[in-house]
């Protein structure tokens, strides 16, 4: 049977739309980071609609930093945007900044100025927001409404030349003061900030505000689809009003609903807050939810993408299930990632018949979906490590894995039984003597089957390495639901990293896949960059097993 064709989402039908009434010959979309922080997995979102959307349509993206605001932005954040943007195999067409366009927009201020549609106000910031009025009631007149064009432009030029200090002055747009729709309410354009900006140095202290940043930036560019978060669709007709009162390229704003996601936070200055304390390693921490902290734990762009496809575009805030992207990692890794054997809590098996210092060689498959496939060599011994889980005094009757008298198989090779049970004087047990059955090796003779299958190592080759076991950062579901008397930080999990050990079979630490490998039966893990020759460090990416399943 065909599959049925997908159906589009709302900002696809806008898109063939414009494409089949002519508005436009071809889509340029833009992604706009503010360089204040590092990307999150909203951002991704974000990125895989701009960039998927132009992708999808032959047309193209523009990377635009929205670089209004000195004091917050670093060119440390605008390096590790490109890293996580590239990282996530979008590629932009032009790379610009909101910043280059301060001369184009300080004319533009001056050109309102000029036809009475702008004005120098001296209230400060509480006098402003107070006149600015409620929904329900008009606000009132500025006393410096009614300026003249003449001195507005001389007041406007000294702002600009440093003559008054921050927050003596700001222009504000002449509009209405009783508009229903409070950004119509004399919005304020510029504002001055004796501040250092990463790009244009000294050159400024006056800079304009998003509202006349944004839709300017847009139009220079000849963005056709400006798509932005929910949040936004209050500023749209102010966005629509500087365009169309400037004469200039009419780009038209869309909005979707952002991410949210289970025991996720995803603001940027929380974010920021959680590494300037100290409660997290830096922004590349794994458990956060920035792209380069999902990146360290093992996360791939293809998952993100496969995750983000399956949530798709809507317009109304949800809260989505965290599982659902552990779910889609899973899915993308159990598909390409290599396969090794580690043991974290060990027993050691001595098998009794073993032939003094024999070491046997397998050739083991790296992914079991391709047993034809590169494959590793994994030694066998018989002094072996196995997962104290996997054995059990006193086991119930449908516990399949290793008991006393009963038979378990290794994996890829013999099957052994549990003949003798080792306990120190605690009563804990240490070892297990272990016969093997030399007619059970794979690929010779008869095929016996036992119901168990467990993994194991060789213990003189075993490699010992560090484990990182990583949870969820916060304990609370709905981050948006921390109640008023309590702080964002007093839900953070206190177990979301536990630290253990490995005894790997030693072609792990040879791995080149550059992906997160899967320990046999355990889960997902990559190693990472705090390993040294001596110190082998793995984070955990995810469990292998759950009982989610997307609907
Ligand atoms: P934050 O609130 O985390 O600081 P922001 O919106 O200020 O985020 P920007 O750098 O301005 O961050 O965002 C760049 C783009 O990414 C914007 O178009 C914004 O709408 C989008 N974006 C930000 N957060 C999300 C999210 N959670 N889901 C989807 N898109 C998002
Ligand atoms: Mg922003």
């Amino acid at each position: 049977m065909e599959e049925a064709p997908k159906k589009l989402n709302f900002l696809e039908e806008i898109i063939e739309d414009d494409l089949k009434s002519g508005r436009v010959k071809s889509i340029l979309t833009r992604f706009p980071p503010e360089p204040n922080g590092y990307l999150h997995l909203g951002h991704a979102k974000s990125l895989c609609i701009n960039f998927g959307l132009a992708q999808k349509y032959g047309g193209q993206t523009n990377l635009r930093y929205d670089d209004t605001n000195p004091t917050k932005e670093d060119t440390e954040y605008v390096d590790a945007i490109k890293e996580d943007i590239t990282w996530m195999g979008f590629h932009w067409a032009k790379e610009l900044y909101a910043s280059d366009y301060f001369d184009q927009l300080y004319a533009w201020a001056e050109e309102l100025i000029q036809r009475g549609l702008a004005y120098v106000d001296d209230q400060n910031q509480e006098e402003i927001s107070r006149g600015r009025g409620t929904v329900e009631t008009a606000g009132v007149e500025s006393p410096y409404r009614n300026r003249t064009p003449e001195e507005n432009l001389r007041l406007f030029r000294e702002m600009r030349d440093g003559k008054y200090a921050d927050g003596e002055k700001v222009l504000r747009a002449k509009i209405d003061m009783a508009s229903k729709n409070m950004f119509f309410r004399d919005p304020i354009l510029y504002r001055i900030k004796h501040a250092s900006h990463h790009r244009t140095g000294d050159k400024w202290c006056i800079y304009p505000m998003y509202d006349f940043t944004h839709g300017q930036s847009d139009s220079i560019e000849h963005i056709t689809h400006s798509i932005c978060t929910l949040e936004f669709d209050v500023h749209r007709p102010l966005y629509d009003w500087f365009i169309e009162t400037l004469g200039i390229f009419p780009s038209h704003q869309y909005e979707f609903a952002r991410l949210n996601l289970t025991y996720t936070l995803m603001s940027k200055r929380k974010l920021l807050e959680l590494v300037q304390k100290g409660l997290v390693s830096g922004w590349d921490d794994p458990r956060m939810p920035t792209l380069c902290g999902v990146r360290r734990r093992g996360y791939t762009p293809e998952a993100l993408k496969m995750f983000c496809e399956r949530i798709g575009v809507t317009k109304r805030d949800q809260l989505m299930d965290i599982q659902l992207l552990e779910w889609c990692v899973r899915q993308d890794l159990n598909e390409r990632s290599n396969r090794y054997m580690v043991v974290q809590d060990p027993i050691k098996v001595t098998l009794t018949n073993w032939p003094e210092g024999l070491v046997e060689w397998y050739d083991c498959p790296l992914n079991p979906a391709d047993p034809e496939g590169p494959s590793r060599k994994v030694p066998f011994t018989g002094e072996l490590l196995i997962e104290r889980a996997d054995f059990m005094v006193d086991a119930p009757k449908k516990f399949f894995r290793l008991k006393p008298d009963g038979e378990v198989r290794l994996k890829y090779t013999y099957i052994i039984k549990c003949d003798e049970v080792i306990k120190d004087a605690n009563g804990q047990v240490v070892e297990l003597h272990c016969s093997y059955d030399p007619s059970t090796k794979p690929g010779s003779g008869e095929w016996r089957s036992v119901k168990g299958t467990i993994h194991w190592v060789s213990a003189a080759h075993a490699r010992r390495i560090d484990l990182r076991l990583y949870d969820r950062l916060f304990s609370l579901a709905d981050m948006s639901q921390v109640p008023e008397d309590k702080d964002y930080k007093d839900f953070l999990n206190p177990d979301s990293l536990v630290l253990g050990t490995g005894y790997a079979e030693p072609a792990l630490l040879e791995d080149k896949s550059g992906i997160a490998v899967q320990f046999e039966r355990t889960g997902y893990y990559i190693k990472d960059k705090d390993s040294t020759l001596d110190h082998p460090v793995y984070n955990r990416t995810t469990v292998l097993k759950d009982s989610y399943k997307p609907e």
